[in-house]
């Protein structure tokens, strides 16, 4: 076997995995990929899949075999161990926040660590997470080398008033500014589009990157303009637990109604969204399979939302070529595409239903003025490659 570079991306609820083996012209091939799910639930399982798709490991994990993700760390530690002859060459890591300080991947120095952990409190649900298995690496395998990819990053080429929120400029010094999110799933969009639509990926593109977290960008030639997600990822769309945009104001009466800092928290991060506004589910599919009026309002707020944030974002880009619809929702639901596009029907847009039901490449009508697309994102496939080219000093 070839010199390997693993990709980490510990979240939440899951410990993600991919291994690229390394060509003697630093092209990368992927060789396989799986993860610890449902961490601290009681439906954690362990699955591995090679790059024909042949699955490698499916089995459910005990309660106290993924309790937290200390032990999801060691799950996929052991099975790695065993499975790939020698240690990688390099880790790279997906981190949600890079901070003012960071705007491209870095090799991960004691100094830039203690940097990325005084960030965790911009981003409480991710950057702890995808900080441990760092910690972990540095404590047991120093000799390895490990990079950080920024969910952050892309979004920097935005302009100085994009980036601003109406607040004294002293704020913004002090890092209270919009950075913006899903940057590694945005670049890698970008990219592919160049690939698979080039004549779509020179212009201007709204992608949706529609999963759990939920948020849009506007990209022109490929480079990022605007987005929706701000100095937190609370900011937006609204997503699965969280409420997306939100009046300050709302924040400020919670904390009269005497509603201490970490019950605002735990509303934000993990009880709002469609999962707080139907008080049923933070699933999509569980949603759209419900009969229930707050199934339905949850349903009509995102799609309503996010075609009415799509369109804000048009002034970003000066007009709109082609939207792209991404991640666990945009890539598989036929339905909330087809909801969302409603509300953009007087942009033009116009979906081609049996397209649209396949969840085919180009779904739009060939009537309609904005090409609309699906195309399936892939953020680690964009950290193996930052993390070749932080080692071959390139980036
Ligand atoms: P993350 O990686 O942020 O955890 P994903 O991108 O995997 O999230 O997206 C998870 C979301 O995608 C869930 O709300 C899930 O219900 C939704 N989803 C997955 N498949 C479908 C589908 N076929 N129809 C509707 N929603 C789907």
């Amino acid at each position: 076997m070839n010199e390997v570079i693993l990709v980490v991306n510990a979240g939440s609820s899951s410990l993600k995995f991919q291994v690229y083996e390394l060509g003697t012209d630093h092209e990368l091939s992927f060789t396989l990929g799986g993860q610890v799910s449902g961490i601290g639930g009681s439906r954690a399982a362990f699955k591995v899949k090679d790059s024909s798709g042949t699955c490698l490991v499916d089995r459910s994990l005990q309660p106290s075999e993924a309790r937290n993700l200390a032990g999801a760390q060691e799950i996929m530690a052991a099975w790695l161990q065993e499975r790939i002859p020698a240690p990688p060459i390099a880790v790279g890591h997906r981190i949600v926040h890079g901070g003012p300080k960071l705007s491209r991947s870095v090799l991960i120095t004691q100094e830039i660590l203690e940097y990325l952990d005084s960030l965790v409190p911009l981003a409480p649900l991710h950057q702890r997470n995808n900080l441990a298995p760092v910690h972990v690496i540095f404590e047991h395998w120093p000799e390895i080398r490990q990079v950080a990819c920024f969910d952050t990053a892309f979004h920097r080429t935005q302009d100085n008033v994009v980036q601003h929120f109406a607040l004294p400029e002293e704020y913004f010094e002090r890092g209270v500014r919009r950075y913006g999110f899903h940057g590694l799933s945005y670049q890698y969009i970008a990219g592919r589009l160049r690939e698979i639509l080039p004549e779509i990926a020179t212009g201007r593109v709204i992608a949706a990157h529609l999963g759990s977290g939920a948020s849009a960008c506007a990209m022109v030639d490929g480079v990022s303009r605007e987005t929706t997600m701000g100095f937190t990822a609370l900011d937006g769309l609204p997503m699965g637990t969280r409420p997306g945009r939100l009046d300050a104001g709302v924040v400020l009466w919670m904390l009269e109604q005497g509603m201490s800092h970490d019950e605002i928290q735990d509303l934000l991060y993990n009880g709002s969204g469609i999962k707080g506004l139907s008080g049923i589910s933070n699933d999509m599919r569980t949603l759209l399979a419900s009969d229930e009026p707050a199934a339905a309002l949850a349903l009509n707020y995102f799609s309503y939302r996010t075609a009415e944030s799509i369109a804000g974002l048009c002034v970003a880009a000066q007009g709109l070529d082609a939207l792209v619809f991404t991640a666990g929702v945009g890539e598989n639901s036929p339905e909330i595409r087809t909801r969302v596009c409603q509300h953009l029907a007087w942009m033009g847009v116009q979906l081609d239903e049996a397209a649209n039901a396949a969840n085919s490449l180009t779904i739009s009508h060939p009537d309609s003025c904005i090409s609309v697309h699906v195309v399936p994102t892939n953020e680690e496939a964009v950290i193996a490659r930052h993390t070749v080219e932080t080692l071959l000093g390139q980036l």
